[in-house]
């Protein structure tokens, strides 16, 4: 099949337009007529190949919802026409421990969507069908694409830390993923904490439910907090006081970091043993719980707060990401 695309052709290149033949579809592999594609700061970083394991030409996009057109004799669960999503893996070993565990996410043999392969920034895109996710009926698709990264990203975090609706919470960087935390622990039932350098979304922000909105780049604004937070949750990939965040930090809470910061965090040890205080880290969530995530989403109403551009502006789209003008997740039309 002849898949129209739009490719990087080198690294931090504009995107244009692309086509590749897609081999006769596997036993156990999905082809989806692409109706929606979220951009996520991870895109912009494969672009840019941040993290040095980009491919060139490279079709971005990993935030996919769209229509089954084809499935191989050996799919489970799925069948044409089925409305479904694809996030940030497109295929794990299903035979490891974790993967045997529920666990495909942690699995070492991954395939990331945008990684090695063609992603969603294009008419059709394929993949395994346990990473390919039905949608509840009655979903919103030119909202739903984000949940497939962003908001999973965000929600294995919070069940992973055993975050409890009485808690008092923080998310750092209220952007893509930023957003949708702040939506779910909202939901969740704890008082949240909107950390963001860009006071200007206030208003915004305490609509979508933050209790309270702080500085992330003012150290006095975080030290007026000191001792508050059960948990936080960092969204951002750019380097901020961590040591003022852990200070922000309720004995016994935890730093989790999602966002890829490129550089090394400083953590000094003394302000994790004083509170009995932790750090860790996550990447997207099990399939089982991307699931639930989407339950949750339609019992609560929770959407991503999207801008819609049409997929043929895209340039335009990544511009607009770049530039910390998306409010709060864009989102590509095919
Ligand atoms: P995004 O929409 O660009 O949001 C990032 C937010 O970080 C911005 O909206 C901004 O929020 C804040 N920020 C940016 N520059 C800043 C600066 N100089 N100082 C302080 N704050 C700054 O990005 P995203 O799509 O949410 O992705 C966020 C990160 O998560 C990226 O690193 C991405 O690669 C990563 N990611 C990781 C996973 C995973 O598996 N762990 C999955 C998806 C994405 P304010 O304006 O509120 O300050
Ligand atoms: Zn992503």
């Amino acid at each position: 099949m002849k898949v129209n695309a739009y490719a990087a052709s080198s690294a931090g290149s504009d995107l244009e337009k692309f086509n590749y033949n897609l081999p006769d579809i596997g036993k156990e592999h999905v082809d989806i007529k692409v109706h929606y594609c979220g951009l996520c700061h991870s895109d912009l970083s494969m672009i840019n190949n941040d993290w040095g394991n980009s491919q060139f030409p490279l079709v971005p996009g990993h935030e996919i919802v769209g229509e089954i057109i084809a499935l191989g004799s050996e799919v489970k669960g799925l069948k044409k026409g089925d409305k479904v999503g694809l996030g940030w893996f497109s295929e794990s070993c299903m035979h490891c421990n974790q993967c045997m565990d529920g666990k495909q996410h942690l699995c070492s043999d991954t395939e990331g969507t945008i990684v090695g392969r063609h992603g969603g920034f294009a008419d059709h895109v394929r993949g395994h069908w346990s990473w390919v996710t039905k949608l509840p009926d009655g979903i919103d698709m030119a909202k739903a694409g984000p949940l497939f990264c962003g908001g999973i990203t965000v929600f294995n975090p919070i069940v992973l830390s055993g975050v409890q609706p009485t808690d008092k919470v923080g998310v750092i960087g209220i952007g893509g993923l930023g957003h949708m935390a702040l939506k779910f622990l909202k939901a969740w039932g704890c008082e949240v904490t909107a950390f963001t350098s860009n006071k200007d979304k206030t208003d915004a922000l305490k609509k979508m439910g933050a209790h309270n909105v702080v500085d992330s780049t003012d150290s006095d604004d975080l030290e007026s907090i000191a001792g508050t937070l059960d948990f936080i949750l960092n969204t951002t990939n750019v380097k901020l006081d961590w040591n003022a965040f852990l200070t922000t930090l309720a004995p016994q809470g935890k730093l989790h970091t999602v966002g890829a910061v490129l550089e090394p965090m400083e953590i000094p040890a003394f302000s994790m043993i004083a509170g009995e205080k932790s750090v860790g880290g996550s990447p997207l969530g099990s399939i089982a719980l991307t699931r639930k995530m989407l339950e949750f989403c339609v019992r609560h109403d929770i959407y991503p707060t999207v801008e819609e551009f049409e997929m043929q502006d895209v340039n335009k789209a990544i511009k607009h990401l770049h530039d910390g003008n998306a409010r709060f997740r864009v989102v590509l039309k095919a």
